[in-house]
């Protein structure tokens, strides 16, 4: 006769197993939305997100989850703090206190306003117009507020929107952390050589048809382990990448005709993403743990392989004359140290995904500033552009023209993703941490990068970071893997040596 603690853990998994496939079914919606789901289909897709959110929220909240737990508590608090299967009793014990806080209602309601308020945003942005998106903006600030509510505990209500992606974080530690941040990146531009405006003399741009890009970021990242039999690459128009399961990695990507820079950059970052997501130990696949830990650990990933590996000297010395040979016409003369000064310039801009690496992070530290004060009131929504523009003045020195290319430009807050944005730069962050760890680990790793050859970094990537899943929080992760608590000055540190190195410091 088995004991009531292990028995009880058995029933958790059977149940949480069936809460991880009904992730996966949202997933594989959400990327259908994303790519193939004709745009009239969007009430119905609401609907379809809102019934799978009522039924996992019934499942977690189900009163026989509370006794399962508690009888398997006991059992759990014998084992060894690191053990995989008291790890997994706290995790689901996490997920099951804050889905009970929230009324099932409510989590519906959110999930229909999620899909609604995204398609609001692609009509604004279709007709470049603010005015249509506001309502469904201010709709989801309602909402933060109702589900911020349902924790009154917490120490800031903007905490328990940022836990929910960064697990731990808190108004406390990110108000000054960003400061440093803000302060650091500053002077840092302000010193750099501009790069000019970068309108049309980048060293990618030219004539690239759809096929040919695809037949050549393919190739690209076949060569770092995309596997076809487990990963798809398709087009959309916001480039994200898609765990959908075991041996289910999606991709997507944009491909802009008149410039390669999109596609090739947007497919590093994604393939970072898909990586993390691929590399997570099959043997907690189905479980809680079987996820990513935190959103800044997926963008650390990601900005890793897109700038890290993808905008560094030896990638350019391996990737460049595969560029020249496929497209002998745009891209014949091309050289790995034009591909490398020229992805180093620092240009300020309009458009985050877009930016350069350098100002990349004052663009998130803007919008988090705003939507800090959209969520407690300082701001209406109706003063957002102006806010949004001044700021964009303020920090970057360039003026926005519209709303496209303002703030309508991303899709986040439309979905109610509010507590989101941050953890990009907190991504970034830990990107420049866990590469010094991996270069004390891996000395070669860049020489090995200009032969193409990834093995080596997927390897450390995978035993370090992807495979323990959401086995650890992401800041005990980062103290794993570095050693470090998160900080500024490795990010600072990197990008100083590299404007360095690209010959971009004033004299
Ligand atoms: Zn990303």
């Amino acid at each position: 006769m088995t004991e009531p603690g292990p028995r009880a853990y058995a029933a958790l998994l059977e149940r949480t197993a069936a809460l991880a496939d009904l992730r996966g079914i949202g997933a594989l919606l959400w990327w259908d939305q994303g790519t193939m789901m004709p745009v009239a289909g969007a009430q119905s897709r609401a609907h379809q997100f809102a019934t799978l959110e009522r039924i996992a929220h019934a499942q977690l909240t189900d009163p026989e989850m509370g006794r399962l737990l508690d009888a398997a508590d006991p059992w759990a608090a014998t084992l060894d703090p690191d053990a995989r299967e008291r790890r997994m009793v706290a995790e689901i014990r996490r997920d099951v206190e804050k889905a009970v806080r929230v009324p099932a209602e409510l989590a519906a309601e959110i999930a229909h306003a999620a899909a609604l308020g995204e398609h609001a945003w692609t009509e604004a942005r279709a007709a470049n117009d603010f005015g249509r998106f506001r309502d469904a903006l201010a709709r989801q600030i309602e909402l933060r507020h109702r589900y911020a509510a349902c924790f009154p505990d917490a120490a800031h209500p903007y905490d328990v929107l940022l836990d929910d992606f960064e697990p731990g974080l808190t108004v406390a530690e990110l108000r000054p952390l960003f400061e440093a941040l803000r302060n650091g990146l500053v002077p840092i531009v302000a010193g750099a050589v501009r790069g000019g405006d970068g309108d049309g003399a980048g060293p990618l741009d030219g004539q690239f048809p759809a096929d040919a890009q695809r037949a050549f970021v393919t190739a690209m990242l076949e060569a770092h382990g995309f596997d076809s039999a487990a990963w798809r690459l398709d087009p959309t128009i916001h480039p994200f990448a898609q765990g959908i399961g075991v041996g289910d990695t999606r991709l997507t990507t944009h491909y802009d005709e008149s410039t390669l820079d999109m596609a090739l950059y947007s497919c590093l970052h994604e393939f970072g993403h898909g990586l993390y997501e691929a590399g997570i130990d099959p043997e907690i696949a189905r479980t809680p743990l079987g996820g990513t830990t935190s959103l800044g650990v997926h963008e650390s990933q990601s900005r890793l392989w897109e700038n890290l590996v993808g905008r560094s000297r030896p990638f350019c010395e391996w990737i460049a004359p595969r560029l020249a040979s496929a497209f002998p016409e745009a891209l014949g003369g091309l050289t790995p140290e034009r591909l490398y000064v020229d992805g180093t310039r620092v240009r300020p801009s309009l458009i985050r995904i877009q930016a350069d690496e350098s100002t990349y992070n004052l663009h998130v530290v803007l919008r988090t500033d705003l939507e800090m004060r959209l969520f407690s009131g300082t701001l209406t929504v109706d003063e957002l552009p102006d806010a949004w523009d001044a700021g964009m003045h303020e920090l970057l020195g360039v003026e926005v023209p519209d709303a496209v290319r303002g703030v309508l430009q991303d899709i986040h807050w439309g979905a109610g993703l509010i507590g989101y944005f941050p953890t990009y730069s907190i991504g970034n962050l830990m990107s420049a941490q866990i590469w010094e760890a991996l270069n004390r680990d891996v000395p070669d790793v860049e020489e090995r990068i200009s032969r193409g050859d990834s093995e080596a970094l997927r390897h450390w990537l995978r035993e370090r970071v992807h495979r323990h899943g959401r086995t650890f929080p992401p800041r005990e992760l980062l103290r794993r893997v570095t050693g470090e608590e998160l900080s500024v000055e490795p990010f600072l540190r990197y990008l100083r040596g590299k404007l360095a190195d690209a010959g971009h410091l004033g004299a």
